[in-house]
């Protein structure tokens, strides 16, 4: 069969070589070496050292690279490894460009780590582009653009973003960490690089913590390259084989949370208890017409605000199928209050304007019934 002729879900499914060479193992083996022995001076087996090159690590970024369309893939121990790196590309001066509403990690990171060695962020609504061009200035370097955003599920235009960064020779970075390569692939639709939390739905079972970063461009990949090998922060070949092992259920996995997601949304909407609903599923959303241009799907995340602040702690203290924990992406569905956890590290006055404020829970649909999901929220609301 050709390569281009193969779908995403057998390329989930085989990964990238897909199978031992040596040994016709099924399962990619797990080479659990720190060092790899050299046959002689000046002679390598491809493999040296492991923060440098590990076989079932490599087999990841291989994969990864080729369900998101790009050059090379990048694994690192977290999602906020990974952002990190991309942050430790740029220099002492330069400007960032990033999505108002974001994971609160990223944000930290920006204003608690990177803001002190140089590098200014300016926070946009990315979904107004008349607005992320009059921010740009001439030390502007990236625009970084969570989409759906994480908690208000915001939807950036991802073409019309990566024409304007190209136009200005801006680097256009997506994290794609709620829709998956499977759902939507911003390098095709233009954008340098991709930025996954692999510990959310890439992983799939709230197990492992993982990042991934995904580079078109062949000399940026390099770059990013020397960063991974000489910061370390690497993901190890166990946790790299349990991101390959979850990426093998993705489609599958996806296609059911998101048909729960749908009835779930529908059941919060006409609610008497909830004020609005954020589902880019819903044809009524914001998000809703891009989506349909862009993705493949909606996903399976859903933000809800509720109409009385003192009806969240009974929805926590009274839920029994979904599990109140921060993450999301896995098997389990979980509820979070962006406010407390996930976006704690917001200030107020920028998180209220948002919309993130006491009466918003997030939810990550899992593979549990989606009825069981449905009757949990209803008794855990009822007064
Ligand atoms: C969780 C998350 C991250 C950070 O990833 P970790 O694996 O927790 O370090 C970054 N971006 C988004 C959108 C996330 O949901």
């Amino acid at each position: 069969m050709k390569e281009e002729g193969i779908k995403i879900e057998t390329i989930l499914v085989h990964g990238s070589k897909g199978f031992d060479e040596t040994t016709g193992a099924v399962s990619f083996p797990i080479y659990q070496s720190a060092t790899f022995r050299h046959p002689g001076l000046y002679e390598t087996t491809g493999y040296d050292y492991s923060r440098l090159q590990n076989p079932t690590r490599e087999e990841l970024e291989k994969t990864i690279a080729k369900l998101e369309g790009g050059n090379e893939g990048l694994a690192f121990s977290s999602g906020m490894a990974a952002i990190s790196t991309i942050f430790s590309f740029f220099k002492s001066g330069d400007n960032l460009i990033f999505s108002d509403d974001l994971y609160g990690g990223t944000y930290r990171l920006a204003e608690e780590i990177y803001k002190k060695l140089g590098i200014s962020v300016t926070y946009i609504d990315t979904r107004n582009l008349k607005m992320v061009e009059e921010a740009i200035k001439t030390n502007t370097r990236a625009i970084f653009v969570e989409t759906p955003t994480n908690p208000m599920m915001k939807v950036t235009d991802i073409k019309l973003i990566a024409e304007l960064g190209h136009s200005k020779s801006l680097i256009v970075i997506i994290d794609n960490t709620f829709l998956t390569p499977y759902f939507q692939n911003p390098i095709k639709l233009g954008a340098d690089i991709v930025v996954h939390s692999g510990t959310k739905y890439l992983g799939g079972h709230n197990d492992t913590l993982a990042g991934l970063l995904i580079v078109k461009d062949p000399s940026l990949a390099e770059q990013f390259r020397l960063i991974q090998k000489s910061v370390g922060a690497v993901l190890s070949p166990f946790d790299s084989w349990l991101i390959l092992r979850g990426m093998k259920t993705l489609a599958i996995r996806l296609e059911r949370e998101q048909e729960s997601a749908f009835k779930v949304a529908s059941f919060l909407k006409v609610n008497k208890n909830v004020e609005n609903v954020y589902y880019v599923g819903l044809p009524d959303d914001e998000g809703y017409n891009i989506s349909k241009l862009q993705a493949r799907g909606f996903g399976g995340m859903i933000s809800f605000r509720v109409k009385e602040s003192s009806l969240v702690e009974k929805i926590l203290k009274r839920i029994k199928v979904i599990t109140f924990a921060e993450s999301l992406g896995g098997v389990e569905t979980l509820i979070t209050y962006p406010m407390v956890q996930t976006h704690a590290a917001i200030p107020e006055e920028i998180r209220i304007k948002l919309g993130v404020d006491d009466r918003l829970l997030r939810l990550s649909i899992g593979l549990e019934n989606a009825e069981d999901i449905i009757q949990d929220l209803e008794e855990a609301m009822f007064n």
